[in-house]
């Protein structure tokens, strides 16, 4: 008999209280399968005033508490540690769509809800939700939130931040704070919201959520442009602001070795070029009038590309079916890495500008101290974001290269400090990056940073040993 357990299971039926080792699984174990912690028990609660019950009974029983949505994070921040202390809240059941307002362009939505489901839902709307990333299927809003998730239309319309207007949170005592709030001006003192937004659940549990809608684009086109050089592909970038102005909705760069292990490992998938070229853009157009007006302004901006020698191809999807072919190249760049082996792996941004030279010098750095190592490099040109991994040397065990990871992760990271960027552009800090972002932020950062949680969660209760 545990009596905190037992309490639980009052307050959200037992049947919804899982600590059988085989239900836990798949809460323990991290999306890559990389780490598997221990926990008391997963609850999923129902509502708002469950979930808040048990954080309440948390407090009381100093029980450390895991938030968890999709589960679905890359940098261990939903699973918990290997102590078996905590119990894992999972938001599974709180997942209402409880409000549509498409006059206010609005949308309230609980934070189990999968993002994929509140896109189809503002879509029967008429109206866009337009946050979209590889895990939609998957994860949840409430993640994305505790995220800050970036995903590939940042670039026209922010990341999950921007996209949210107010929150609903339970907060580390287990009251609840209604900020559900759908105003798009409101200057009445801190920003609460977003001090939850980004905090990975170590701050308070997010619950519910109102989101920003968009008018749905008329037409979408995709393009992918073969080009020389990363310097190339920021050309191109400013000639397609230009052209197209806010109707440039993704713009992500892929290398060709990237393209090769796609290739390889999934020969279903073809490039569209009779060639190889070094650098390839995938490029997406949203549109507010026409698709012919579409197809008029990607043509025009093509034919400048290559008559002012910035791309050296390229094909416009003609389908919706080419266009999924062709976005299903860039998505299938991870899955094709996994199939190569262990690599390392970086999430990062550097400004925009200043990406073409990252590349250069970091590629140099690490030649110079792991001679042969291969890059996987691509991401979200658009915002200055690139998953810069680097695999094995040919014949070298990945096994044996991933024992490198921590003197290889010190010349990316601080080639990125150098060049002002960040070492996690989108995916957060977790447990995995939690000792790397000391050396990167000044001690009057931590110390802010320090504080808040503090004066929010003084029990140190909210996701221990994420962030912080
Ligand atoms: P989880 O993994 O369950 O949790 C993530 C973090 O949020 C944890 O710290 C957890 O404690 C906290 N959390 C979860 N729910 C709540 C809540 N309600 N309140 C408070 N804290 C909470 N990320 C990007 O940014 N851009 C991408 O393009 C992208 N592509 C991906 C592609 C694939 C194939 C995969 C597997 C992942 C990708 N990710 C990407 C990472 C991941 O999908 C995002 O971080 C996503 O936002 C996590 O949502 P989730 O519901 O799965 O959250």
């Amino acid at each position: 008999m545990n009596p905190f357990l037992d309490q639980c299971r009052a307050a959200i039926g037992a049947a919804h209280l899982l600590t059988d080792a085989a239900d836990m699984a798949g809460y323990l174990t991290d999306w890559r399968r990389r780490y598997t912690g221990r926990a008391l028990a997963v609850a999923r609660p129902a509502t708002t005033a469950e979930l808040a019950a048990l954080v309440r009974l948390c407090v009381q029983h100093r029980v450390p508490i895991v938030p968890q949505g999709g589960n679905t994070g890359l940098v261990l921040g939903s699973v918990p540690d290997d102590s078996g202390s905590a119990l894992i809240l999972s938001t599974a059941r709180l997942n209402r769509i409880r409000a549509i307002d498409p006059v206010n362009n609005t949308m309230t939505v609980e934070a189990g809800c999968i993002l994929q489901r509140i896109q189809e839902a503002a879509a029967e709307a008429g109206r866009l939700f337009p946050l979209s990333l590889a895990a939609e299927g998957s994860c949840t809003i409430g993640g994305n939130l505790a995220t800050n998730a970036g995903g590939t239309a940042v670039l026209r319309y922010g990341n999950t931040r921007e996209l949210c207007l107010g929150l609903e949170v339970v907060t580390a005592d287990g009251e609840v704070w209604d900020g559900l709030r759908g105003l798009r001006k409101d200057n009445t003192g801190y920003d609460l919201r977003d001090l939850f937004i980004g905090a990975e659940g170590t701050l308070g549990v997010i619950t519910a959520a109102v989101l920003k809608l968009y008018p749905q684009p008329q037409a979408q086109l995709t393009a992918l442009a073969a080009l020389r050089t990363p310097e190339d592909a920021l050309r191109l970038l400013s000639l397609a602001q230009d052209k197209c102005g806010a109707g440039l909705t993704g713009f992500e760069l892929m290398s060709d070795f990237s393209l090769r292990l796609v290739t390889k490992h999934f020969p279903q998938m073809r490039l569209p070029f009779p060639q190889a070229y070094p650098q390839y853009v995938l490029l997406e157009l949203s549109d507010s009038e026409s698709e012919k007006h579409a197809n008029g302004v990607l043509e025009g901006l093509i034919t400048d590309a290559l008559e002012q020698d910035i791309i050296q191809d390229a094909v416009v999807a003609s389908s919706i079916a080419q266009s999924k072919a062709l976005w299903q190249l860039r998505e299938h760049i991870p899955l094709a890495q996994a199939e190569e082996g262990k690599n390392v792996k970086h999430d990062v941004s550097v400004p925009i500008s200043r990406i073409g030279e990252f590349i250069r010098a970091t590629d140099a750095l690490l030649q110079q101290q792991f001679p042969g190592c291969r890059m996987v490099t691509f991401g979200h040109l658009g915002d200055g974001n690139l998953h810069y991994n680097v695999s094995a040397p040919e014949g070298e065990p990945a096994d044996a290269f991933i024992q490198r990871q921590e003197p290889v992760n010190r010349v990316v990271h601080d080639s990125v400090h150098r060049f002002g960027g960040s070492i996690s552009a989108e995916h957060g800090i977790g447990a995995l990056k939690r000792d790397e972002i000391r050396r990167y932020k000044t001690a009057v950062e931590l110390q802010m940073m320090r504080a808040v949680k503090q004066a929010l969660d003084p029990l140190g209760l909210m996701n221990p040993g994420k962030i912080l």
